[in-house]
């Protein structure tokens, strides 16, 4: 049939996005299917899925529309959002993201598709910028240890309080002080945490923090109203009776004033917004956290440290417990996994681009705007709450409304939570013009001042806005990499060498298992940077923020739809998040049946790690269930564990397929049983990539899932974050979803507690799934997974005869992702599963999971986007690896001198001029002759972990130590 005779829809159809986002094409999916013996992708559907809990009748989100389609529908809902000139502040602020950062870190998918640095070898760029944001957090913060990022603000004050209750000496208190001048969302998110780990929490003003018996304090600094005092006492004075004290702060502030550390705080943390990150309405953003060296086994999230390569080179990795919440499970410090990378990255880069002095003009700029303005309303007669400020003022005002309505029609939000006053928060953005706006707001025309005569006048009054036992003396970003990178010539050339060293999804496949390394369009992203999403404050009134909530809103209907609930909140903004607010929903739904004693929780052992450690912080109790030989969760261990618990289960958590990769067929009896024992069903919807379209977890029987959007709904991985975790619940669990203390959310419980800072979590990457789904459409979206489970079972069938696919289902059919099993060949040969991720690097391929869920294995996810030509070259490689390996196991090969154990190789090893390997090397850097076509060069050796961990150090190293003799 040639194509004049098809009709104008057949050949629009022929333009789908849908074809962009699957990797095969027909005549591939054709050949693969021939390949692992299934007649059709429907064929394989029945071969793979149970024919209990496929969907009996298709899922309704409308049809596929081209790029050009939804890109133009999506403009339009972005219209109705209305952008005024934002001075609310509460942690939010509007900022200039430098361009250069803009276009090459958050629009470049060799920053966006990398994946979380667990192969450090191929990150060392992300690793780099993000010891640069450890960097910043500890010059700025005054403390000795930074992390690397929190999900926001009021998390990682919720973290701060776990930690103090971990390390504090007054082990018998279980009372943790928040000052009444913290932000009210923090406080909201402190005190939903609080109230599950069975803490009591008490308010009150900041000086009274030692009056208390307390484990732990939270104090604001600069306080949300703004004012700037001195906390050196008050810090004393908990400490002296043994609390932990946290102060949350604002980083640009902390540019002119001492710091946390110098005040002696325990804690420090906030948010890095700002520092060049859009507001958009809420997130995604980096929170940073530091503290004291002698916490740092406490710390929560990851580290990154710095420890040498088998060089002797500085090489960068993650450190200690990074790993923890898959290895300690309920024993983690906090359930963190993926965090906020990309935004840590992107303020990392702020500050070496601006540097000290840069930041320091800023800072200035910001606080004399905020003298000016102060100065005009004072002399006006009108009355302030403090008399200390950076870039914040609260203003008394008789009328309130009248004030926020005039502000309104000049195109102004203030801040209008406050009793009898408003807010007014400057920030780098901010203008003479808008001072003169803002002036107009509150004096009206019936005054004569101009910015240039108030500036004069302030200036020789000078500022006492500022304490000056408060003003900072210490040096900030004193670090080479702070001083160096200030043209943009040298800023995009920096920015570039970190990203080279770096493979991302842009360079080869990533078959992350559990992680759904799929497309990230490009049409997916580009609204990502529209202004309309990216400077809306998440307070502003809801009526500015019309096209947000459509698009919300009509996203979560589609979730919805495709899961099988009833309800949905978009607050939880990780997997991790979302898996606390199910659990709190489990548990608040439990309480209000009278049933609050229901706090055990049973997870299979092949759980991922985060599972049981937001167990623990909801205070539940983990009974491990066991899985058969065949990875399914063991049925009568199930039975057992349920009867023996009885009255007590709360929930079961359960991943569906399983981690093992595989359909249980009992999945609705595991279900039945725990339902019939009186506990709800969480399923993890990590996995959600082999369900959408096909089977949903509300139609096979479970409660509340939480969707990873940063995995099946094409949100990037950002090298380690952002994510969005939305969860779905079944009616019954709705009246328990997370509200929130400064934004009502109609859809949400009337009087719960909020689980993240912002009411939408991090709202602005919704339009990445909202066009995904708009894009691929019912079908679109049914045949992704279809080709997903193709693609598994091509690569599993492929390495037939070569490597032991450990779990398969019925029919011998794995699901969307295969374990593939290497310790008999580590028996045999002594190569390890590190020997062989580390050499499929110098093969210029990422290695897929290492060692979850079963130790000793690889599990591969090559999603519906890689096409069958790139699959070809994977499976190949590994093919290729397993001859290397029999080389090894058969003496050929020395058992220490061979490509296997010294991989990866590095320029400065085919360089060498003592290579003195009993291989060549073309043998070590081309292995195969493709690899030649787009050679990818790990940047360092293989990374000492012990080394690392021995001689912690999560600062800047001197540059020096990078020179090559
Ligand atoms: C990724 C993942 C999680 C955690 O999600 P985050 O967004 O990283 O917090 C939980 N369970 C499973 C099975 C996962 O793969």
């Amino acid at each position: 049939m040639s194509n004049s005779s098809l009709t104008l829809a057949q050949l629009e159809q022929k333009n789908a996005f849908v074809r962009r986002h699957i990797g095969p094409g027909e005549d591939e999916i054709q050949a693969m299917l021939d390949a692992i013996g299934a007649s059709s992708l429907d064929d394989l559907m029945e071969q793979t899925v149970p024919s209990g809990i496929q969907l009996d009748k298709p899922i309704e989100v409308g049809e596929g529309a081209t790029e050009v389609e939804a890109l133009a529908a999506l403009k339009k809902v972005a219209g109705k959002n209305k952008i005024n000139r934002s001075f609310i502040g509460m942690g939010y602020y509007d900022t200039h993201v430098p361009n250069v950062i803009l276009r090459n870190v958050l629009e470049n998918p060799g920053w966006y598709t990398a994946y979380t640095p667990y192969q450090p070898e191929i990150a060392q760029g992300r690793l780099q910028a993000i010891l640069n944001f450890q960097q910043v957090t500890i010059d700025l913060t005054g403390l000795e240890l930074a992390s690397a990022s929190l999900l926001d603000e009021g998390t990682a004050a919720a973290e701060a309080m776990s930690l103090a209750k971990r390390v504090s000496k007054n082990k018998k208190s279980n009372l943790f002080f928040i000052a009444n001048d913290v932000h009210p969302q923090t406080r909201d998110v402190v005190e939903t945490r609080a109230e599950m780990f069975g803490f009591e929490v008490v308010t009150g003003s900041a000086e009274d923090a030692a009056e208390h018996d307390v484990f732990g304090a939270l104090l604001q600094y600069p306080s949300t109203t703004g004012e700037v005092k001195d906390l050196t006492d008050v810090i004393a004075a908990v400490k002296a009776k043994k609390g932990v004290v946290a102060v949350a702060a604002d980083l640009m502030s902390l540019v002119m004033l001492k710091s946390p550390g110098e005040l002696g705080a325990d804690v420090a943390l906030g948010s890095a917004q700002r520092f060049g990150v859009p507001m958009g309405y809420g997130g995604p953003h980096a929170a940073f956290f530091a503290t004291r060296d002698e916490y740092k086994r406490s710390l929560p999230g990851r580290i990154i440290g710095v420890s040498k390569d088998t060089r002797g080179r500085p090489a960068l990795r993650m450190a200690l417990q990074t790993r923890e919440q898959h290895i300690r499970r309920e024993k983690a410090n906090s359930n963190i996994c993926t965090a906020q990378v990309l935004l840590a990255n992107m303020a990392s880069f702020y500050a070496v681009y601006h540097g000290p002095e840069g930041l320091k003009t800023i800072a200035q700029r910001i606080h004399r705007l905020t003298d000016i303005l102060a100065k005009a309303l004072t002399t006006k007669g009108m009355a302030l709450r403090h008399s200390t400020w950076f870039d914040t003022i609260t203003v008394e005002v008789k009328d309130k409304e009248a004030v926020l309505q005039k502000a309104y029609e000049a195109g102004v939000n203030l801040r209008a939570d406050l009793d009898g006053a408003v807010g007014v928060a400057l920030d780098e953005t901010t203008t003479r013009n808008d001072i003169d706006t803002l002036l107009s707001v509150f004096l009206g025309d019936d005054h004569d001042f101009t910015v240039d005569k108030l500036d004069a006048e302030v200036t020789t009054q000078g500022s006492k806005s500022i304490p000056q036992e408060l003003v900072r003396t210490s040096d900030i970003l004193t670090h080479e990499v702070f001083n160096q990178y200030h043209s943009e010539t040298e800023m995009l050339r920096y920015i570039k060498s970190l990203e080279d060293k770096d493979l991302a999804l842009n360079h080869s496949m990533i078959s992350l298992g559990s992680c759904t390394m799929k497309l990230n369009a490009t049409a997916e992203m580009i609204p990502v940077t529209w202004p309309e999403f990216g400077q809306l404050h998440p307070f502003a009134p809801l009526d500015q923020a019309g096209g947000y909530q459509e698009m919300i809103s009509e996203l979560s209907e589609w979730l919805i739809n495709i899961t099988g609930y009833d309800a949905l909140s978009m607050q939880p903004n990780s997997g991790a998040q979302g898996e606390y607010a199910g659990l709190l929903a489990i548990q608040n739904y439990h309480e209000s049946r009278g049933e609050g004693h229901r706090n055990v929780c049973l997870i299979p052992s092949s759980a991922h790690g985060t599972n049981p450690a937001s167990a623990q912080m909801v205070s539940m109790k983990v009974v491990v269930v066991a899985c058969d030989k065949n990875g399914n969760v063991d049925l009568n261990d199930l039975r057992a564990k349920a009867e023996q618990v009885g009255d007590n289960l709360s929930c079961a958590m359960i991943t569906y397929p399983s981690t093992h990769g595989v359909y249980e067929e009992t999945i609705r009896e595991i279900c039945d049983i725990v339902h019939d024992h009186g506990g709800q069903v969480y399923m993890d919807g990590a996995n959600m990539n082999a369900q959408v379209g096909v089977t949903a977890p509300g139609f096979i029987g479970s409660d509340v899932s939480h969707l990873n959007l940063h995995k099946t709904f094409c949100i990037p991985h950002g090298g380690g974050g952002p994510g969005m975790g939305p969860i779905g619940v079944k009616s019954h669990l709705a009246p328990f979803l997370p509200n929130h203390t400064v934004v009502n959310i109609e859809t949400a419980g009337k009087d719960c507690g909020a689980v993240s800072a912002a009411p939408w979590g991090s709202a602005s990457i919704l339009p990445i799934s909202y066009m995904y789904i708009k894009m691929m459409g019912s079908e679109g979206l049914r045949k992704a997974t279809q080709v997903a489970i193709l693609n598994a079972n091509y690569v599993a069938k492929s390495l037939e005869g070569h490597y032991n696919v450990l779990y398969k289902g019925r029919n011998g059919r794995v699901a969307h992702e295969c374990i593939v099993d290497l310790r008999p060949l580590k028996e045999a040969s002594g190569v390890s599963e590190v020997d062989i991720a580390k050499r499929l690097n110098d093969y210029g391929f990422h290695a897929p999971t290492m060692s979850f869920p079963v130790a000793g294995t690889l599990m591969i996810e090559p999603t519906e986007s890689e096409a069958k030509y790139e699959l070809d070259r994977f499976i190949n490689a590994l093919i290729s690896i397993r001859k290397e390996i029999a080389k090894v196991e058969s003496g050929e090969w020395d058992a220490t001198d061979n490509p296997l154990h010294n991989a990866p190789h590095t320029l400065a090893d085919i360089c060498d001029n003592d290579w003195n390997r009993s291989y060549d090397r073309t043998l070590a850097a081309y292995p195969v002759p493709e690899v030649a076509r787009n050679k990818f060069w790990p940047s360092v050796n293989r990374i000492d972990d012990v080394f690392g961990d021995r001689n912690l150090m999560c600062s800047c190293p001197a540059i020096e130590s990078y020179v090559e003799e």
